[in-house]
């Protein structure tokens, strides 16, 4: 094991929490095969062998936003000739479409100033409504400011007549890496670090869960990197909100920094390894499959993952798909089963709170 690896090991067979300092020098240290020993030590005794993924459906009603962050390849500006905004007869006609065998939609879009209120509101009521049987999983906390602030509500009382309406859960996304250098690099525009922490506090104070993620591969460091993830886990010490945390590799085809060398193999392994490690007060760590593939996914079982993400159905106009994600698109239940059955783990279809599906 590599020597700077050993006082931290030993932590973390003591169960100990894990410092800003030992964090970097997980991220720091090269030696992959400890750090995914470490993460599945960890993994098994904190969320056993089961392995999780949901059937689910991704919805985008709008790619126009003006904030336009560097990072991202799905948005468009209101004139371009690609740039679309949904009716919520589309969307439900999109759900109706496909909508056997799911149990969750996950909805989310761009910052378009031309939408009320009232749309997401009608939005979320009309499928609700159409779908009761499905779980609602909607809105970063970032478009939650947006809409707050162009609809003059407080965030509580959007969250209220949201939940009403039928939201169930907000969407990962709008974390990036909290670090206000990055961000004012990169996604100048978007909600601070600060301010996107403090909308999930209300939204977990109120029962809206959520989910946490970390956007890396951009020119963050390491410090940046674990800064991030103790932020996330001081939030979830204070709110115990975070179903889970999903590290997000930054995908740079289509996007302005397409001169970037986008994360390998390696890094995707370590960001895993590394975030089973740091976040003690989470069970479930997520690999999304459609950003790196089924069969890395599977390797990252053994990284400290233990949730594949969902069957994803119609992601191939989303936000992953337009940054050149390879493994766009779908899977079915059966391949999911498959690929966890030959990891030598326990297929475990979910809902979106992990409870076993009816
Ligand atoms: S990442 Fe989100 S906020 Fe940023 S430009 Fe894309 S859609 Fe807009």
């Amino acid at each position: 094991m590599d020597k700077n690896l050993i006082e931290v090991s030993d932590r973390i067979e003591r169960g100990e929490r894990l410092s800003e300092e030992n964090g970097i020098k997980l991220l720091e240290s090269s030696d992959l095969l400890s750090l995914g020993r470490l993460a599945d030590f960890v993994r098994r005794n904190k969320a056993g062998d089961e392995v999780y993924f949901i059937a689910n459906k991704h919805l985008y009603y709008t790619n126009v936003c003006v904030w336009r962050c560097k990072f991202c390849a799905f948005s468009r500006n209101l004139n371009d000739s690609d740039s679309y905004t949904k009716t919520i007869e589309d969307l439900i006609l999109e759900v109706k479409n496909s909508e056997n065998g799911l149990s969750e939609l996950r909805i989310t879009g761009g910052i378009n100033p031309k939408l009320s209120f009232e749309f997401f509101e009608n939005l979320i009521f009309s499928l609700k409504s159409a779908f009761p049987y499905l779980h609602i999983e909607a809105f970063a906390p970032t478009e939650i400011d947006f809409i707050a602030l162009s609809s003059g509500l407080s965030v509580e009382d959007v969250l209220i007549r949201l939940k009403k309406a039928g939201l169930g859960s907000l969407a990962a996304g709008g974390a990036e890496v909290f670090s206000p250098r990055i961000r004012r690099e990169f996604c100048p525009k978007k909600t601070s670090g600060k301010r996107w922490l403090e909308i999930t506090k209300t939204a977990h104070q109120m029962g809206v869960c959520s989910n946490a993620s970390l956007l890396y591969g951009l020119t963050e460091t390491v410090e940046e990197r674990i800064d991030h993830l103790i932020e996330v886990r001081n939030l979830q010490d204070e709110t115990g909100g975070f179903n889970s945390f999903i590290p997000l590799p930054f995908l740079p085809e289509n996007t302005k920094l397409f001169s970037f060398s986008g994360s390998t193999g390696f890094d995707i392994l370590k960001m895993i390894a590394v975030s089973r490690l740091m976040l003690d007060n989470f069970k479930h760590i997520k690999f999304l499959w459609i950003y790196g593939g089924l069969k890395l996914g599977q390797t990252a079982l053994s990284f400290g993952a233990n949730d594949l993400g969902g069957t994803v159905i119609e992601e191939n106009k989303g936000v992953a798909r337009s940054a050149g994600a390879k493994n766009f698109g779908f899977t079915t239940r059966e391949e999911l089963i498959r690929t966890i059955k030959r990891a030598d783990r326990i297929p475990f279809e979910r809902g979106v709170l992990y409870q076993a599906r009816n």
